[in-house]
């Protein structure tokens, strides 16, 4: 076990990479967001109240300023992952996320499959990606989300050399190819009130941009994201990824 942090954020490191897995068992560990085989990654705390609210493949002119202005009217602090190609053509929009006091993270330059990645093409992904940002606001990045959640042996070792926490989720649905924010919605709180039951904090992600181009239409997404907050702002605590990261930290640190 080489992880530096607690298991109470961590799910622990699996021993069976590089074992020979049958291709089944490769799918899993490369897609699966549990999957600890190959490597740890960040989910979510048991802290059941705490929501993290993560959005994906921005920035997005279209549609991410109105996310933001949704997120200040209700004092909600939320957690970007940012393709680095739109983060150089959208430099002024991830000033403004990061201005705003937004977590933001790393999701690759071009959004390749990871898992099917040369490792001296993930390094160059995630290098190029990181100093885009750390140019743009003038703060390092400590948070990286492969794109789908794919990654190979050597995608998160890469990662922790390069200082970034690679993250997951524990709540998911199709926002991106779902018309109905109702639905988005409903189906991230049946996923949110079972964590919340199980004594698990919620890792959300929602997609504010598309990895196929900028000016996406994610207007679903930003009207679901309005239905959680609304659903979920008496009950419970909107965090970044970022504080859990920090926590996990000060708690590896003190150990
Ligand atoms: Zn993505």
């Amino acid at each position: 076990m080489d992880s530096p942090l607690p298991a109470w954020v961590y799910t622990g490191l699996g021993a069976a990479a590089g074992l020979g897995l049958a291709w089944g068992g490769y799918m899993y560990a490369s897609l699966w967001p549990g999957s600890t085989i190959f490597g740890w990654a960040l989910t979510a705390p048991p802290r059941p109240g705490e929501l993290a609210l993560t959005f994906d493949d921005g920035p997005n002119p279209a549609w991410t300023p109105r996310l933001l202005d949704l997120l200040a009217a209700n004092d909600v602090r939320a957690t970007f992952f940012l393709i680095g190609q739109f983060a150089q053509a959208e430099p002024e929009l991830v000033r403004r996320i990061a201005g705003a006091g937004h977590a933001i993270g790393n999701h690759s330059w071009s959004h390749p499959n990871l898992a099917q990645t040369a490792a001296a093409k993930i390094r160059e992904e995630l290098t190029r990606t990181s100093s885009a940002l750390e140019q743009i606001v003038g703060q390092p990045v400590r948070l990286f989300r492969p794109p789908y959640g794919a990654r190979g042996p050597t995608t998160f070792k890469i990662a922790r050399s390069l200082g970034l926490t690679p993250v997951l989720w524990n709540a998911m649905t199709s926002d991106w190819s779902e018309p109905s924010a109702d639905r988005i919605a409903s189906a991230l709180s049946r996923k949110t009130d079972r964590l919340t039951r199980r004594g698990q904090a919620a890792n959300i992600v929602l997609h504010d941009g598309s990895h196929r181009g900028l000016g996406a239409n994610r207007e679903p997404s930003v009207n679901a994201a309005a239905l959680l907050i609304a659903r979920y702002k008496q009950t419970h605590r909107f965090v970044t990824v970022d504080e859990w990261n920090r926590a996990a930290e000060g708690l590896a640190a003190r150990s």
